[in-house]
C-alpha cells in the first residue's frame, strides 16, 4: 500500500521477479489489484499490487483505485507500506500509517528509492510515522530487499 508513485509496483516486479505490474511515472497507473508470488527462504506468500491510496485526498483519486486498494487490505495477512524516501514526509503518509494501523495488521514500512548510501538519513526521517518496522530499500537496485522479506516472512 502506499501513496502514488512511491514505487509499489517496481517492488512488486522485485519481489515477484516478474514484469507483470505496470511501473510509470503517471500517478495511478496500477488500477486493478495484481497478483503473485514471492518465494523467500523456502516458503512463498501471495503478493498483492495496488493502487496508490491517498486517504486525504480520497475523493481526488478514481474511486476504483481506491475499492481495489481496499479489498486488497481486507484479504492481507501482512501489510507492506511503501513510501518516497526522496520526498518529505507529509500528511497523506501520516493519515495512511493510521489507517493501516487500524486494521492491526502486521505492518511494515518500506522507504523506497533509497539507491545509495548518502540518503540513509532522510529514511530516518520517516520513523516519525511511528511504525514499528522500518526498512530503507531500493526496488530498483535491489537494496535491503532480503531484510524486508525477513521481517515479512516472520509476521506470516
Ligand atoms: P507506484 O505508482 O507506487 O506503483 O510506482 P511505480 O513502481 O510505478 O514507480 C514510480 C516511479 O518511481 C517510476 O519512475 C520508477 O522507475 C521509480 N522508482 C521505483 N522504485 C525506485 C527506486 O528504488 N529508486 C528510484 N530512483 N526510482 C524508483
Ligand atoms: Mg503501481
Amino acid at each position: 500500500m502506499g501513496r502514488p508513485n512511491v514505487g509499489k509496483s517496481t517492488l512488486f516486479n522485485r519481489l515477484t521477479g516478474s514484469r507483470r505490474s505496470i511501473v510509470g511515472d503517471e500517478p495511478g497507473i496500477t488500477r486493478d489489484r495484481i497478483y503473485g508470488e514471492v518465494a523467500w527462504n523456502g516458503r512463498s506468500a501471495r503478493l498483492v499490487d495496488t493502487g496508490g491510496v491517498i486517504p486525504d485526498e480520497e475523493a481526488l483519486i478514481p474511486a476504483q483505485i481506491f475499492v481495489q486498494a481496499r479489498f486488497a487490505l481486507d484479504e492481507a495477512a501482512a501489510v507492506i507500506m511503501v513510501v518516497d524516501g526522496r520526498t518529505e514526509l507529509a500528511a497523506p503518509d501520516l493519515d495512511l500509517a493510521r489507517l493501516l494501523q487500524k486494521t492491526g495488521k502486521p505492518l511494515f514500512l518500506a522507504v523506497n528509492k533509497i539507491d545509495v548510501e548518502t540518503l540513509d538519513a532522510a529514511a530516518e526521517n520517516f520513523r516519525q510515522l511511528g511504525l514499528k518496522s522500518l526498512t530503507a530499500i531500493s526496488a530498483e537496485h535491489g537494496h535491503n530487499i532480503g531484510d524486508l522479506l525477513d521481517e515479512v516472512f516472520a509476521a506470516l
